[in-house]
């Protein structure tokens, strides 16, 4: 098959493919489990690779013959979940693919995979970025002190991947470029040393990342960007890349009304098995590194969930005109909406923007809840 109409196929497909057990950002430990255990197709080969700081059990799920290797893991951070769920989606596409059968062989023909899953159980269990040691695992790729990064570094070295994917969310407050759009998905091949050279094995994570691109721009336009890859001597990336393992992040991040990330969660499913394909038919190598360089550089900040353009705010016995902007945070259980910032926010933008011309509304504080604003002005 044509590999756009691959891509194309897999988005409007992909429900029958969708994990229906996770529909939610808060998965835990035991949500996945029944998911691993219980899954006898034969296509996977499932074994324990160990156990998190607190002994939740650590899979790695195998597939394929051929001669590619990909190593794929996600959830490092407890609170990034996106990319788990899709990948129990390509689970199933995997066991079940229906007419894209011959696309599924393909793949398992010429690569063999290796997943693990939620790679930080306990820090899914908190809803937190670190681990039970209160480690970030994502810095801890030298000194291997936490149980989940000796895992990840260990199966690296074993397996010896030509191609890493390395799987985390983003804030989704991140655009790309200095623009309006969301940077849904971020992407990044991290460099392995401070002049950021590009070797063979880094140039073919840039052709695959701009190959990508390519594709999902046809889904979500201009919502893509790419991470500053000055080096981090201690994250996952870039030590994987340095040991000549052709690395690719990829970054969940925000799309309008989906505060569970499942629209997100789709184009991972699509993004990964587009990248598998590419990978088993070699045909990303004719991209150029120009092409990646063309994704814009990701913008921190510089959106919101939502602004109240021109408010008039009474604050003692005077009216000054501002802007209000206002973002979720996640709680363990639950996000809530607070105020974050009151001023010239001209230069910002928002999920959802409400411009009110002056009316008065009533006296606020950054930090307050911003449930009443957002019933009173973006629920009718
Ligand atoms: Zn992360």
């Amino acid at each position: 098959m044509q590999k756009k109409m691959f891509a194309n196929q897999l988005y409007k497909t992909y429900e029958t493919y969708k994990e229906q057990k996770l529909s939610h950002r808060r998965i835990k430990h035991n949500d996945i489990l029944p998911l691993i255990k219980n899954r006898n197709s034969g296509v996977f080969e499932i074994s324990e690779i160990g156990k998190s700081f607190e002994g939740r059990e650590i899979y790695l799920l195998k597939a394929g013959t051929g001669k590619i290797k990909v190593m794929l893991w996600s959830q490092m951070h407890g609170d990034e979940p996106t990319a788990t769920q899709a990948l129990f989606d390509i689970f199933n596409f995997f066991e079940h693919p229906g007419d894209l059968k011959d696309e599924a062989e393909l793949i398992l023909k010429n690569c063999t995979l290796y997943f693990i899953p939620m790679l930080n159980p306990d820090g899914a269990k908190r809803f937190q970025r670190r681990n039970a040691q209160d480690i970030d695992i994502n810095r801890d790729a030298l000194r291997l002190e936490s149980p989940e990064a000796k895992l990840l570094m260990k199966y690296r070295d074993v397996v010896n991947p030509d191609f890493g994917f390395n799987l985390h969310d983003q804030d989704v407050w991140y655009s790309a470029g200095n623009t309006k759009h969301p940077a849904t998905l971020s992407f990044l091949t991290p460099a392995f040393d401070n002049e950021k050279t590009i070797n063979e094995s880094r140039k073919k994570s840039m052709q695959l990342i701009a190959e990508m691109n390519d594709v999902l721009q046809n889904f979500i336009p201009n919502q893509i960007g790419r991470y500053s890859d000055d080096f981090m001597p201690t994250a996952f990336g870039d030590n994987i890349q340095k040991k000549g393992t052709s690395t690719i992040l990829i970054e969940s991040g925000g799309f309008a009304d989906d505060q569970e990330r499942q629209i997100v969660r789709k184009l991972n499913f699509v993004a990964i098995l587009y990248a598998l394909y590419s990978i088993s038919n070699n045909n990303f190598v004719i991209k150029e590194i120009t092409d990646y360089e063309k994704i814009p550089f990701n913008k921190k900040n510089k959106l919101f969930d939502y602004i109240i353009r021109n408010a008039a705010i009474p604050n003692n016995n005077m009216k000054y005109k501002a802007d209000i902007g206002i973002r979720s945070r996640s709680l363990h259980d639950k996000d809530i909406f607070e105020i974050e910032e009151i001023g010239d926010l001209s230069q910002n933008y928002a999920y959802f923007e409400i411009d009110i011309n002056g009316a008065e509304i009533i006296s606020v504080n950054i930090g307050n809840d911003a449930e009443f604003l957002i019933q009173t002005y973006f629920v009718s």
